[in-house]
């Protein structure tokens, strides 16, 4: 198993206080993406996709690899293993859900400005 770095786990710990807060207790967790077809009724979702599977874990909409915040309450969806793999199948359907944000890839100067941000201010979620 890859080793946990220290800031990774206060990070961890922010994560887990912030779902439970936001979402209670895990017990009580279940799959908001019906919530989401519901939210944009014109969307065409198959009903064959919309069968729940797995566990329920929180889904980051703009991944952490984009920058994403996986803190940010706003930035976190309740999803099963199913969706959570059907949002990476379909992911400008999913963008259309609003349950992604990373079907278009980041351009140069969104890159450079992220860097420039994370060298003026560290430690600071972008
Ligand atoms: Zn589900």
């Amino acid at each position: 198993m890859k080793p946990v770095s220290e800031k990774r786990k206060v990070l961890n710990i922010e994560r887990a206080a912030m779902l439970e807060e936001t979402f209670g207790p895990r017990e009580g967790w279940y799959c908001q993406f019906a919530i989401y077809c519901e939210r944009f009724p014109d969307v065409i979702v198959r009903a064959l996709d919309r069968a729940h599977h797995g566990e329920v874990h929180g889904h980051e909409i703009l991944k952490r690899s984009r920058g994403g915040s996986i803190t940010d309450p706003n930035n976190v969806a309740l999803l099963c293993d199913f969706h959570n793999g059907w949002v990476e199948d379909f992911p400008l359907t999913a963008m259309k859900l609003g349950l992604a944000d990373h079907a278009r890839p980041i351009s140069k100067t969104t890159q450079r400005i992220n860097a420039l941000n994370k060298k003026n201010h560290p430690g600071e979620a972008l």
